[in-house]
């Protein structure tokens, strides 16, 4: 039986890839510091092959006996979230990807690091290949995600060649899906909230900006191939269909039936403008790529979403 940790196992991503894995036999240590991360998410896993540690990997840590495999996911992920823990972002990128490599080291393990369509930052190339060296601000607001993401990957590569540590890196783009918090400040969580409370959905800027959404089991289905796939350079993993936040918008007005309007908010500094994965590394490596359609996917969501509205709301 395979032993991986999972840190940011409780948070959106890292709760559905401790559900995969522990479906693929494995014995699953999920480590988060909660900051964002919930315990609700990962509420209903009965499994005794699951252990949940409470732990801030930005401090050393260790856990007891082998590991086969370390998924490194913890990191605060929404624009909103990074905002309000900017330091902690810093660090989680920096000393704790550190901490975590040197844990996989000790232990022989995998060092499989979830790294961002972010290290494209506002990108001049269409859509990003891995080739793509990224066009980021090193010291604008986003540069607290960004930059901890691009040393995280700097720093894995490096363990790779001069520690001989078995890596991955997967550059994950937009994914949603249910178990995002409602009020993470993500396009998608927000506009379904609005259109289900009536309120008027916000689109940032004049929402010609563009992102290309993929449903969380697809990303998650690309995940485990590339963990099992033994590739060390970087792999995107999202979903190729590219459409405008305004769009969205639209889409989610249509998939709700809500009757809100849409109102314009000014673009927060450096939001890029563009964004589409190119996913050809990923069809040809893993035989991977995205099968859940956007209507589907948002179907599933708004459903997440009407549940965990009603259980706050019955709350005191
Ligand atoms: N956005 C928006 N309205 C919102 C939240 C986000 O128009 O209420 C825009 C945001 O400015 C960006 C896009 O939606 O252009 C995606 O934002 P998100 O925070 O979901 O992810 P990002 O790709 O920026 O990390």
């Amino acid at each position: 039986m395979e032993r991986t940790l999972v840190t940011g196992g409780a948070g959106f991503l890292g709760s559905h890839l401790c559900d995969a894995l522990l479906n693929e036999g494995h014995e699953v240590i999920c480590v988060d510091n909660l900051i964002t991360g919930n315990m609700d998410n990962i509420a209903h896993i009965q499994s005794d092959r699951f252990h949940f540690v409470k732990q801030d990997i930005s401090q050393p840590f260790t856990v007891a006996g082998s590991l086969d495999n370390i998924v490194n996911l913890a990191s605060p992920a929404s624009p909103v979230d990074y905002y309000a823990h900017p330091v902690e972002t810093l660090k989680v990128g920096s000393f704790g990807t550190y901490n975590t490599l040197e844990l996989a080291r000790e232990k022989g393990a995998v060092f499989f690091m979830a790294s961002t369509s972010e290290v494209y930052g506002d990108p001049l190339e269409h859509p990003q290949k891995e080739t793509y060296w990224g066009n980021v601000n090193p010291i604008g607001p986003r540069s607290v995600y960004d930059e901890p993401k691009r040393f995280s990957e700097a720093l894995t590569m490096a363990y790779h060649r001069t520690h001989g540590v078995d890596t991955r890196i997967v550059r994950i783009f937009n994914t949603y899906g249910p178990r995002m918090a409602i009020n993470d400040g993500r396009a998608i969580p927000n506009f379904l909230y609005q259109a289900l409370k009536g309120e008027d959905l916000t689109v940032y800027g004049d929402g010609s900006q563009t992102r290309s959404f993929c449903y969380v089991s697809d990303l998650i289905e690309g995940m485990v191939r590339l963990l099992k796939s033994g590739h060390s350079d970087p792999v995107n993993i999202g979903n190729p269909i590219e459409m405008t936040l305004l769009e969205m918008a639209e889409k989610i007005l249509q998939v709700t039936g809500s009757r809100s309007k849409i109102v314009f908010k000014p673009l927060p500094e450096d939001d890029p403008k563009v964004r589409q994965p190119d996913i050809n590394l990923a069809r040809q490596l893993l035989g991977w790529e995205p099968k859940v359609k956007l209507e589907e996917g948002l179907r599933d969501t708004l459903d997440y979403f009407r549940k965990s509205i009603d259980t706050h709301q019955a709350e005191p």
